[in-house]
């Protein structure tokens, strides 16, 4: 768990976030449970926030099921629900900035390349992620493609030497290697964004001070910071 690098003075910001595919799970309430607690011993809120931009699982009974399972366990939120499929405008602009800064570019390879180059890099013992083939596409080839209609995603541009230094205030500092961080797809080919993108576009959109969430998300972390690199410090709990 780490502050957002807000300072003292900012009203405490929290929130849950789950995404409607499947059934209530223990954990969303446990995490709902703690960012709960945390708001009402500072005097602050605590936000729901349904996380639905993966269009073939999500659901709105789903959703309902998770709404209902919250209020059972008396787990009420302050604001919200806010729904991530009704913000595609906020995520797509965002993606534009990105673009234009030159901070993101287009991915034309095909499912068939991907999942060749997959192949290649376990056979050769290589670093799983992407081979960042299309990075180097000049500007004018990658508008000239995605005005032709040619299906893309939208990749984030990690640095390739350095390393990402976090702040986490329970774990204390964490260090993970740039080059070992994937650059990963923040726009689908459909156009709906990936979570990494909606979520760390709405935690600043939404003042969240602190995020507090499963340790699995440490691992994503220098992705969220390579998307809001204001926001020094967000975070993970186990
Ligand atoms: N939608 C994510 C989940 O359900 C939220 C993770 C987070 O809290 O950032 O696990």
């Amino acid at each position: 768990m780490s502050d957002a690098g807000h300072g003292t003075d900012t009203p405490v910001r929290v929130r849950v976030a789950p995404s409607p595919t499947g059934d209530p799970h223990v954990g969303t309430a446990y995490q709902a449970l703690v960012n709960l607690a945390f708001a009402r011993s500072r005097g602050g809120v605590f936000v729901l926030r349904i996380e639905d931009t993966d269009r073939a699982r999500s659901s709105r009974a789903s959703e309902a099921a998770i709404l209902d399972a919250l209020r059972w366990l008396g787990l009420d939120w302050d604001e919200g629900p806010y729904r991530q499929s009704e913000r595609l405008d906020l995520y797509r602009s965002e993606v534009d900035r990105l673009l234009a800064a030159g901070s993101a570019y287009r991915c034309f390879c095909t499912r068939e390349r991907l999942d060749e180059m997959r192949r290649e890099n376990r056979a050769e013992q290589r670093f799983p992620g992407y081979d960042r083939r299309c990075r180097s596409l000049s500007s004018a080839e990658s508008e000239r493609r995605a005005a032709a209609g040619e299906p893309h995603t939208v990749r984030l541009a990690m640095p390739t030497e350095g390393e990402c230094v976090m702040q986490d205030l329970l774990r204390g500092e964490i260090r993970r290697e740039w080059e070992l961080v994937d650059d990963q797809v923040i726009l689908k080919a459909d156009g709906y964004p990936t979570y990494h993108l909606a979520c760390t576009v709405d935690d600043h959109e939404m003042g969240i001070s602190h995020v507090i969430r499963g340790e699995e998300w440490i691992n994503s972390l220098p992705k969220h910071l390579r998307l809001a690199p204001s926001s020094t410090s967000t975070s993970c709990a186990g």
